[in-house]
């Protein structure tokens, strides 16, 4: 699973780099907390991994 490398962030509308690096057997998963932090504020974020499969039907 593949998480973005950079948010939005939502104080300054700055840049927010992922500070959290992947594990290299799987990589992500669903419920993983991804940590952000934005250079320009300082503003740390921490965005849970969701499951992207809908799997309806
Ligand atoms: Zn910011």
């Amino acid at each position: 699973m593949e998480v973005p490398e950079t948010i939005t962030c939502v104080e300054c509308g700055g840049v927010a780099r992922r500070l959290t690096l992947p594990p290299e057997e799987e990589g992500f998963l669903p419920g993983d907390v991804v940590a952000y932090i934005c250079p320009e504020c300082g503003q740390r974020f921490d965005v849970v991994v969701e499951d992207e499969a809908d799997r309806d039907g």
